[in-house]
């Protein structure tokens, strides 16, 4: 078995959580792993900050039509 993402053989493989895996990437070696990961951390933070100022905004915009 290899890793899906760069191919590598001769290392242990993860199992990508199934909500994350493609058609063609479904298991990943360690390194991958790290790289995979840091990058989630930084979506999930950036998607954080938007889900945030969407609900915000929502709310805002309710009271506004609500109290007018
Ligand atoms: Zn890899």
């Amino acid at each position: 078995m290899a890793c899906d993402i760069c191919g590598k053989t001769g290392t242990p493989l993860s199992d990508l959580r199934e909500i994350y895996q493609t058609d063609e990437i479904k298991v990943m070696c360690p390194d991958c792993e790290k790289v995979v990961n840091k990058q989630l951390r930084s979506i999930q933070s950036m998607t954080g900050r938007l889900q945030r100022a969407l609900l915000q905004r929502f709310m805002g915009e309710r009271k506004e039509r609500i109290t007018k």
